[in-house]
């Protein structure tokens, strides 16, 4: 299981960037970098059924990961989670194929830990000696996991009031916790001269290229378990983005692969009507999201005024002919409930605003009766009590 990475390309401007250096952004464009693989390589050792018979685990995909050393493969047991078919809220709107990619079963109880994994053992890669994040909660939670893991120091700047259990088990995992006023952004700032000043791997969402091919693992896992015909519709709560862009472009590799064909899921963008960045740009035309003032929600993760890869989210969105939509806190705090009461599954407040969305898509008739639709919940209810 060899990795097939050749380089590192922006997406703006085309161009490529040594794979066997660490990368950040593109100086040129300020845009995030991705990572390309020789899929014509990969084909020779993964197909859809060399990789479902493989153990479970995000690293069956190893050909088309950017890790090269087999011994940096780290695990916690991430991935491979769940798609529960709703038996009653689908059914209460008239939705006949509504189901539930349920991610808080990963390590760290959110699907942070799948890109997390991946920026760890690409730092165990490039003998990194400390690693740095700014996050609205769970994304530091991962990072102090998967350091401790493979040994590598962390630290973690965190907005005060971010839930208390991220704050809790940041200390717990052995990182240092910097709790900083205001939002992300400002715990960005703070990260980014820390790590300047002392040369720490700055993993912030997007500035690096190696997150976001851990969150593509949802597109494949996702395709496998709809047996190699993908859904029609995707409800992601987005806050910078990685997951949306990262499962786009696992479609791409995919038809790449000769795997699916090019029929796309409708990407549906979710915000908070607190922070919704994306929501906005997206309604007026835009290809760049301005910075939102004031942003707040209790959906932490939400919680991001100025996504760095915005023009790749709204790319993403438009080429899909999906929609962007924001919901009230309000109605988030009912929908946990509902999904939690009628199907079992306890949502984080992010993933429960997905099924906010989804009534108000299913009312409007943008969601048709008999297509699959996907619900993401990102994470479990727990960490915000
Ligand atoms: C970070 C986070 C999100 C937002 O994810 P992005 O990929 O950054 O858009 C959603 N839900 C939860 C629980 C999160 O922790
Ligand atoms: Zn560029």
């Amino acid at each position: 299981m060899q990795s097939t990475l050749t380089h590192i390309e922006c997406p703006e401007c085309g161009k490529r960037y040594d794979a066997n250096r660490i990368q950040t952004i593109c100086p040129d464009c300020k845009s995030p970098l991705l990572a390309r693989y020789d899929l014509d390589q990969a084909r020779r050792s993964l197909d859809p059924q060399a990789a479902s018979a493989r153990p479970r685990g995000l690293w069956r995909w190893a050909e088309i990961l950017p890790v090269r050393d087999e011994k940096n493969r780290i695990t916690l047991g991430e991935g491979d989670t769940p798609l529960i078919p709703s038996l009653r809220l689908g059914e209460s709107i008239g939705l006949k194929n509504l189901y539930i990619k349920d991610e808080s079963g990963n390590p760290t109880a959110s699907f942070k830990a799948r890109g997390l994994v991946m920026a760890v053992a690409k730092a165990m890669e490039f003998k990194v000696k400390g690693l740095v994040i700014p996050t609205a909660g769970n994304a530091g939670g991962a990072l102090a996991a998967y350091a401790a893991r493979a040994g590598i120091e962390a630290h973690v700047f965190m907005p005060k009031d971010a839930p208390l259990a991220n704050q809790l088990e940041v200390k717990a995992f052995g990182a240092d916790l910097i709790l900083a006023d205001g939002l992300i952004s400002d715990a960005g700032k703070l990260a980014a001269e820390e790590a300047a000043k002392h040369k720490w791997f700055d993993v912030s969402t997007f500035k690096e290229p190696y997150r976001v091919e851990g969150k593509k693992t949802m597109g494949l896992e996702l395709a496998e378990q709809f047996n190699w015909n993908l859904p029609d519709v995707i409800i992601y709560p987005t806050g910078g983005g990685t997951g949306l862009v990262g499962m786009w472009k696992a479609f791409d590799e995919m038809e790449k692969l000769g795997w699916i064909n090019s029929k796309r899921p409708r990407m549906v963008s979710v915000q908070a009507e607190g922070c919704a960045p994306i929501v906005r740009a997206f309604e007026q035309g835009k290809d760049r999201a301005e910075f939102w003032q004031n942003a707040s929600t209790q959906a932490a993760g939400l919680r991001v005024p100025g996504p760095f890869a915005d023009r790749l989210i709204l790319r993403g969105i438009r080429e899909s002919h999906g929609a962007a939509i924001a919901v009230s806190d309000e109605d988030i705090l009912a929908a946990q409930k509902e999904i939690a009461s009628r199907e079992g599954i306890f949502a984080s407040p992010e993933g429960a605003a997905t099924w906010a969305a989804c009534k108000k898509l299913a009312r409007n008739h943008w969601i048709k009766s008999d297509e699959h639709v996907i619900l993401f919940n990102t994470g479990s209810g727990l960490k915000y009590l």
